[in-house]
């Protein structure tokens, strides 16, 4: 039955609670104890039925306990402390003031009108917002948590998804099965946000052939404010109703029409309310419409032609590239891309094949797809990579669309993920590090003496905590697999069987995150004999698992992955030592990393860009056992934790297996089991001890998101944003000035001419000789202002070519009237061996974001 009319009706709360409100809508709970306490407090049965979702159990906690409260003088000083705390958290803005506001105060108060915005495609922030899948949108949410603890003027953009991320469940066989529960906005911390008139501001985006309208909902995350567009609203067609649907739902149409939701709608979202962006930062290419929107949208209401409007686009766009593999890039066939965005070529005044080309590596195939990652890069002056390892796996990947520049100075760079402590980090765990290490642990930088003090913690604390950690993990997942067999109407005995799985005193070794195949979750059960061995344990030295995980729907590999594990667990008789713990999100990932002993990672090098549950473990004290992939190839994984072969990559992935499962189980047996059992006469752990404080000590103050964002902030949103202010004054004259420049150094690059090179003593250099080079350089029509000309210096390979060679800037010494600069440099050699010299000729301009932003470069031959 169709309502004629819909209210929403809100929570009604006694005066003297309601400040229950503001704390309930600003996910802030989830990282203040004191909040989070508080709504437990609250009502602690409603606290769990509701997925830790404050604002449905203000609107369905009985009046009768409200009024309790209201005489619970306990709990009002509680609420009040928390409220403050809230307030006075809203005010703080210290590390982006100390870091841009002030230092820049007496240039000019542009600063103040600055705003970076943030597109993913998913966001992981609490338990009660399931619009996440996995990594990915942890990620972005510890992103946004702590962009607002370092009050960055940045806002989310995202997907407000009806049904989100399925919950999972395992039929009897041991098969995923999902389930989508369909999200109940007005009971959720989501804010709609209005007109001035109080009705609802929508936004409208162009489809072929119609137009879908969107309305946006706000989540409040600390100070950043994330906005999400929902279609779920009339007058749309049932088809557009769906596009915010389901996260990575749908076919290929469908995930072409959700990127451009997210892309052109989120420009146009942030226009609707009203914020001037200046630095927008597309985290994996799913928002990589966007630059195309900005660019429209600057040529159509500015008046600029494409080459300026897609030049300021370029110049204020940062693109964070996941992936490292090209299978996992979205890639669109051409006709499908022109059918849906063609009409932005007919706007830019592009060619079909022209347009086609933003998304294509090499220009010329007019066959291959349209590629999301490569319309990131084309249209960004900024892109990174998510780990050390991956940067170079990404400039490796992407190298062609840089023609001739050696892979090293690929401009992709690297900027390491990170966690959000104060929401990964056990609350008893943080109680203990607050008295430790002082309140303000979660932003100490790397070089604070602080992190020392973890070694004042008493070896004995520590344990007892970690061990109260593991028995809650224990305690937690007895009660989820129970509920979980109820409700798949298992049998009174094997209900009996889930109460007692697991022991809460046995070594417990983790592995959580996505069922992805690369990832190989059932790595570590391939040689069925010996890993019986360690899981039968020798004298009383038994070994435990705890595995958890989802598979994308569509993946029937990784699913029968989570069936093998299943049977397995079935056919040994192994249920109390090897749990599968179903529907694996943010709650049980943060059970298990705090409550396991080791955290296991198997993936199969490189293909691992980053991984973060690692550092989650890492936080919570416990060493990591991993492949060197991701974040863990760049960590100290000897002192906190063990490697799993040497960072070797393998052709063969059975061998890859055989070997490293062996690796694994020569680990385990030889080096962790010992450490871990081997107890003194107070029946401590004390080396195992000394491997987690070294965990906490060497990996908390740089795996965190709050390095993580002011390393973006430093590297990319500051420069992006000055950029983007220094093109556009004058009504865009810079924009205007730097198109025109591009385009006449490329109308005139290919006639400079290297004349001559000139080098003082080649025969026989000693090392510590200076020698001087001396190069003539024809410049045409261009001048000495339009260039730089660099030597190349380094060894020679055993293919004759110069590896990780050093670019030495030549100095422009004269130029003459027609046309030839010389250039002069001087050179000393430090190492002994065959070296070589090379010569290159570079654009530069004071507007470019760097020297490879035109992908132009000239060699001597
Ligand atoms: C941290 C986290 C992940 C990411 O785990 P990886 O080890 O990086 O794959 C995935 N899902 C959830 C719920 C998480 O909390």
């Amino acid at each position: 039955m169709q309502p004629i009319r819909t209210f929403n009706v809100s929570p009604s709360l006694p005066s003297r609670l309601e400040s229950l409100r503001p704390l309930a809508y600003n996910l802030h709970w989830d990282w203040n104890a004191e909040s989070k306490d508080l709504f437990r407090r609250l009502d602690p049965d409603l606290w769990e039925v509701s997925h830790h979702n404050p604002v449905y159990m203000l609107g369905n906690i009985s009046q009768v306990r409200l009024q309790e409260v209201v005489e619970d003088e306990g709990f009002l000083a509680q609420m009040d402390r928390a409220a403050r705390q809230l307030e006075d958290y809203l005010q703080e803005r210290s590390w982006y003031d100390k870091h841009r506001a002030q230092e820049t105060a007496n240039k000019t108060d542009k600063y103040s009108q600055e705003c970076f915005a943030y597109f993913s495609a998913e966001f992981g922030l609490v338990d009660c917002l399931p619009i996440y899948s996995g990594g990915l949108g942890v990620l972005a949410g510890d992103h946004l948590k702590s962009a607002s603890d370092l009050g960055l003027p940045l806002v989310g953009v995202g997907l407000l998804y009806q049904q989100g991320y399925f919950a999972q469940y395992l039929n009897a066989d041991g098969w995923q099965q999902e389930r989508y529960l369909s999200n109940d906005f007005y009971n959720m911390p989501l804010h709609l946000e209005r007109n001035a008139d109080g009705s609802e501001l929508r936004i409208e985006v162009d489809y072929p052939g119609r137009t879908v309208y969107a309305r946006v909902w706000r989540v409040q995350v600390g100070t950043v404010p994330l906005y999400l567009m929902d279609t779920n609203i009339e007058p749309n067609n049932p088809y557009d109703h769906d596009i915010t649907d389901q996260l990575y739902g749908g076919d290929i149409d469908m995930r072409i029409h959700q990127e451009i939701m997210l892309g052109v709608g989120g420009v146009r979202m942030l226009k609707a309310l009203g914020l001037r962006v200046t630095a927008y930062h597309m985290n994996e290419g799913h928002a990589a419409f966007s630059g195309l929107e900005r660019t429209r949208m600057l040529m159509q209401e500015e008046g600029l032609k494409y080459e300026q409007a897609s030049q300021l686009v370029a110049s204020s766009n940062i693109f964070t590239t996941h992936t490292p593999v090209p299978a996992g890039i979205d890639l669109f066939a051409p006709d499908k891309t022109l059918y849906y965005l063609g009409r932005y070529a007919e706007v830019f005044g592009l060619s079909k094949d022209q347009f086609l080309g933003l998304g294509r590596e090499n220009t010329g195939d007019l066959t291959s797809p349209f590629s999301m990652a490569v319309l990131a890069l084309k249209t960004s002056t900024f892109a990174n990579g998510v780990a050390q390892l991956h940067g170079v796996v990404s400039r490796g990947m992407f190298k062609a669309l840089w023609q001739n520049l050696p892979v090293q100075e690929v401009p992709i760079t690297a900027i390491t993920n990170g966690v959000h402590a104060r929401s990964c980090v056990a609350s008893a765990t943080q109680t203990l590090y607050d008295r430790y290490l002082g309140p303000n642990w979660s932003s100490a930088p790397v070089n604070s003496p602080l992190w020392e003090r973890i070694n004042t913690i008493p070896d004995e604390e520590l344990w007892r905590n970690h061990e109260r950690c593991r028995l809650d993990m224990v305690v937690f997942v007895r009660e989820h697999l129970v509920n979980h067999l109820r409700d798949r109407g298992a049998s009174a005995a094997e209900i009996t069987q889930a109460q007692e799985v697991l022991d809460p005193s046995v070594l417990t070794i983790g592995f959580a995150r996505r069922f992805a195949t690369y990832k190989r979750a059932t790595l570590w059960m391939r040689d069925l004999e010996r890993c019986k061995r360690i899981l039968a344990g020798n004298k009383d030295r038994r070994v435990q698992f705890v595995i958890s995980g989802k598979a994308h729907p569509k993946d029937i590999p990784g699913k029968e992955l989570i069936r093998e594990i299943n049977h397995f667990i079935r056919e040994q008789g192994l249920s109390k030592q090897v749990v599968f713990v179903p529907n694996y999100d943010i709650h049980v990932a943060r059970l298990l990393v705090a409550g396991c002993d080791i955290w296991l990672n198997t993936p199969r090098r490189p293909r691992e860009a980053s991984g973060t549950s690692g550092m989650k473990a890492s936080m919570n004290g416990l060493p990591n056992l991993s492949v060197l992939d991701g974040w863990w190839d760049e960590a100290d994984y000897v002192r906190t934790g063990w490697a799993i072969g040497h960072g070797e990559n393998y052709e063969d992935p059975m061998y890859q297996d055989e070997i490293e499962a062996n690796a694994l189980y020569d680990l385990i047996e030889q080096d962790v089991v010992p450490l871990f059992y081997n107890r003194d006469s107070d029946s401590l752990p004390r080396p195992w001890i000394a491997k987690m404080k070294d965990a906490i000590r060497l990996n908390c103050p740089f795996f965190n998101t709050e390095r993580m964002v002011s390393e973006y902030a430093m590297r990319a949103y500051f420069p992006a944003s000055d950029r983007y202010h220094s093109l556009s004054v004058d009504h865009y004259a810079p924009a205007h000035e730097l198109a025109k420049w591009k385009a006449n150094l490329s109308d005139h690059w290919y006639n400079i001419k290297i004349a001559s090179i000139d080098i003082s003593d080649t025969a026989d250099v000693k090392v510590d000789q200076t020698i001087t080079v001396k190069a003539k350089i024809d410049l045409a029509t261009l001048t000495p202002n339009d260039i730089q000309v660099q030597l190349y210096q380094g060894a020679i390979d055993a293919n004759g070519e110069i590896v990780d060679g050093i670019p030495v800037v030549m100095a422009c010494q004269e130029q003459d009237s027609n046309g030839s600069s010389v250039y002069t440099a001087e050179l000393v050699y430090t190492h002994s061996g065959l070296q070589g010299l090379s010569l290159r000729v570079l654009p530069q301009h004071e507007y470019l974001s760097s020297p490879y932003e035109p992908r132009l470069i000239l060699w001597a031959s």
